[in-house]
């Protein structure tokens, strides 16, 4: 059973509910999004249909749900729901564009993508400074220096901050330089990095695990919006199939599958599912004409010399198809491609 509360309820509208649940015997948990804030009941149903709780004030509806995803199932609340990040809205009247290096390896190397971001049409930046890498010989990430040039970079161009958290123990620091914290596929099913980023106060970008089925994923979110958390984004990224001809196969059917279960906006990424520049473009049409709210792409001034995924980096020659496939695209779908922010007045971008 889920409470939603009305936009205008209280916190203490929320306490009274979250004591008279636990007056019965029942466990109550508050999950926070921008636009609403619902509370989870677990425990004896008939119990808690005696306590009357939609009379109570601050409440707008209460609802027995069916399915086994209960915060973030599209049947207790049927408008697609709208993340900011950074002020930057993902949802459904949008089309947003995320970019950058796979991992943060230099400042400038992070400037001149995050430029190379921007012309591309993205409004937010990611670059990975914790990389969760299948070799452990593999490139790992400046770690903490890399978040603290993610956020001089992010001072510079105005574009807010997509980083990926791969240890429950980091989440507080990640979260202290990001915008917006991800969770890579290889970590969907890591249930204490769930609960940890389902307890901090930044949007989170799921991705969906290579061998994960949408079932899973849903319950991937669920774990972080039980901890509170309702801003959640989800991200299609490939999955493992037969085929070797991509790095994986990119589940089309996916975007609209999880946005009919669910009111999370839903995203793809075309770098990671095809695995080769070449790829991009042709998997972006497809994901923006099948209905995902964004994308979140590799982009790599000197992908040849990239320490990770160069081989799937956009280069300066694809931005500006980038760019005119996000505006023409997104208008046919009804959609605005978000602007980017503002770079920030107080810092002339400087030529380095
Ligand atoms: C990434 O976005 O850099 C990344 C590691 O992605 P994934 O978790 O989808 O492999
Ligand atoms: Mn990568």
């Amino acid at each position: 059973m889920v409470v939603i509360m009305a936009p205008e309820a209280t916190e203490s509208d929320v306490e009274v509910i979250v004591e008279m649940v636990q007056g019965v015997g029942g466990k109550a948990f508050v999950s926070r999004g921008v636009s609403r804030t619902i509370v989870g009941l677990v425990g004896d149903v008939e119990e808690f249909g005696a306590l009357n709780l939609r009379s109570r004030p601050g409440v707008l509806d209460v609802v027995r749900i069916s399915v086994p995803y209960k915060l973030i199932s599209r049947e207790h609340h049927s408008a697609r729901s709208v993340i900011e990040v950074g002020g930057v809205p993902i949802g459904p009247d949008h089309l947003t564009v995320i970019a950058g290096p796979c991992a943060v390896e230099t400042p400038e190397q992070t400037l001149t993508a995050a430029r190379m971001a921007r012309a591309a049409g993205a409004s937010l930046l990611r670059g990975g400074a914790f990389k969760p890498r299948t070799s452990p010989y593999a490139y790992q990430g400046l770690g903490e220096a890399g978040l603290k040039i993610l956020a001089d970079v992010r001072a510079e161009t105005g574009l807010p901050v997509v980083t990926e958290v791969i240890d429950p123990a980091h989440v507080d620091m990640v979260a202290s330089y990001a915008d917006m914290l991800q969770v890579g596929t290889r970590n969907m099913q890591n249930f204490a990095l769930l609960q940890a980023v389902g307890a901090a106060t930044k949007p989170v970008l799921l991705k969906r695990g290579m061998s994960s089925t949408i079932q899973e994923w849903l319950m991937a979110a669920e774990y972080i919006a039980q901890r509170g958390n309702l801003d959640i984004v989800l991200c299609e990224r490939g999955i493992r199939t037969f085929e070797t001809a991509t790095r994986n196969t990119l589940d089309i059917s996916a975007v609209p599958v999880a946005q009919r279960l669910s009111h999370l906006p839903v995203i793809v990424d075309p770098s990671h599912s095809g695995g080769r520049r070449e790829l991009v473009l042709p998997l972006t049409r497809a994901a923006i004409a099948a209905g995902a709210d964004g994308l979140i792409i590799d982009i790599h001034p000197e992908p040849k010399m990239a320490l990770c995924d160069g081989d799937q980096a956009l280069v300066d020659s694809d931005l500006a198809e980038i760019a005119r496939i996000g505006a023409e695209l997104s208008a046919l779908m009804g959609r605005v491609l978000t602007p980017a922010p503002d770079a920030s007045p107080a810092r002339v971008p400087s030529a380095l």
